[in-house]
């Protein structure tokens, strides 16, 4: 089919999400680059948004993608059959996780773990009271979205859930919120969305006692920061304190969809009674995806590719220097780059889109721009794509 047709059915047929995609049609992909129909190379900075951390179909991911295609694909709703690459799985991230995580149920994307976290919360305690905090993203389902804080995604589908309370995040001060009342406190360790928001060291520990104080359980949404992006498998072994419920998506997958919800065997036990069945999905733990997601979790750790993750971001950082970024904001390969004005963040996104670099917006955040490249970039592709991001600034006129 003409390149122009496609284009005009993608516009008729697919249900739009904005009236400006960015629509590049996609040819195929490997690595770090992405390349579209007319034969352009893009270099991928932002992995499918935080998805593709070892960049587009790792030969590992692709191998275990194929054996599991000819073994077998949907046999069963999770939870029935003994399906091996889930169990596999399962033991990999449990014996990866500190104690208390040891019983994963898999999902199908991480707003559907969060939803099922806050179930599994309300079980847990007795209690149907959140909170979050303000600019948070966990998600566009209604549960996930009642403890999102950011109102332009949610007043036009009111009512949501009541019983939400939002804090400022990083601030102690707003712990008063958190009560005998509350289920659970639910939040990004570093908020994504709201712009790569990294809290003070102490801040989440803190958090830790209060909910232990009030007897509220303490979700983490890792679904961004999780799988090396930060610099560690999951952010929250940076900050010394463990989560009651982890929630995982995105890049767990290796650009398989999949999501998990993690916690203890004895709290997962809920689900088996009063009722029965009490969290079921069809699809969850797909074998394909969960063979795609061992592999990725295998070759993060046998490559030790997590354990570079801090040194190449400190690469980006030390190149991307120019008096019109106002701020760099940075964990590991998980960036944001702050420029005075969102018209200003707009042209460079343009800018660099234009010269072959895929930069992306925030949904909270628009004088800033993200850069979470794949795990697996090499120096010198950051060297290069440092160069171009760094020409298309210096090529605008800011006064
Ligand atoms: N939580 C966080 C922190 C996210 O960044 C996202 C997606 O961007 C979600 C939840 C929702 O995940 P999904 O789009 O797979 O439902």
């Amino acid at each position: 089919m003409a390149s122009e047709d496609i284009k005009a059915d993608f516009f008729q047929y697919l249900a739009p999400t904005s009236p400006h995609p960015l629509a590049i049609e996609v040819d195929r992909a490997e690595g770090i680059y992405i390349w579209d129909r007319a034969g352009k190379r893009y270099t991928d900075l932002v992995a499918g948004i935080a998805v593709c951390n070892l960049g587009h179909r790792h030969p590992r991911v692709i191998e275990a993608i194929k054996q599991q295609l000819d073994a077998y694909l949907h046999v069963m709703p999770y939870g029935e059959f003994i399906q091996g690459p889930q169990v596999a799985l399962a033991k990999r991230l449990s014996e990866l996780l500190p104690a208390g995580l040891d019983s994963c149920y898999f999902v199908n994307s991480g707003a559907e773990s969060i939803e099922a976290a806050m179930k599994l919360a309300k079980r847990s305690t007795g209690r149907s009271n959140f909170v979050a905090c303000k600019r948070s993203y966990h998600g566009s389902t209604h549960g996930a979205l009642s403890v999102t804080g950011n109102e332009n995604k949610k007043f036009h589908v009111r009512p949501l859930l009541p019983g939400v309370k939002f804090m400022d995040f990083n601030v102690v001060k707003d712990f008063e919120l958190i009560d005998r009342n509350t289920a659970a406190v639910i939040i990004e360790p570093i908020q994504g969305d709201a712009g790569v928001r990294i809290p003070d060291s102490e801040y989440l520990k803190m958090l830790r006692m209060r909910c232990d104080e009030v007897g509220a359980l303490l979700i983490f949404d890792e679904i961004q920061t999780g799988m090396g992006r930060t610099g560690t498998l999951f952010a929250f072994m940076q900050y010394g304190l463990v989560p009651d419920i982890l929630c995982t998506a995105k890049a767990l997958g290796g650009g398989m969809p999949i999501g998990a919800f993690v916690s203890s065997r004895e709290r997962m036990q809920l689900f088996t009674h009063d009722p029965m069945l009490g969290h079921i999905t069809t699809f969850g733990g797909h074998p394909v995806n969960c063979a795609a997601a061992l592999a990725t979790l295998n070759t993060l750790i046998d490559e030790k590719i997590i354990d570079e993750v801090e040194e190449k971001g400190r690469l980006f950082e030390e190149q991307l220097k120019h008096p019109a970024i106002k701020e760099l904001r940075r964990k590991g390969l998980m960036m944001a780059v702050e420029f005075e004005s969102p018209e200003v963040v707009q042209r460079v996104v343009q800018g660099c889109l234009e010269k072959g670099i895929i930069t992306f917006w925030f949904l909270s955040d628009p004088k800033s721009f993200r850069l979470q490249p794949p795990l697996t970039i090499s120096k010198n592709q950051i060297q290069e794509s440092c160069e171009v991001i760094m020409d298309v600034i210096k090529g605008f006129d800011f006064r």
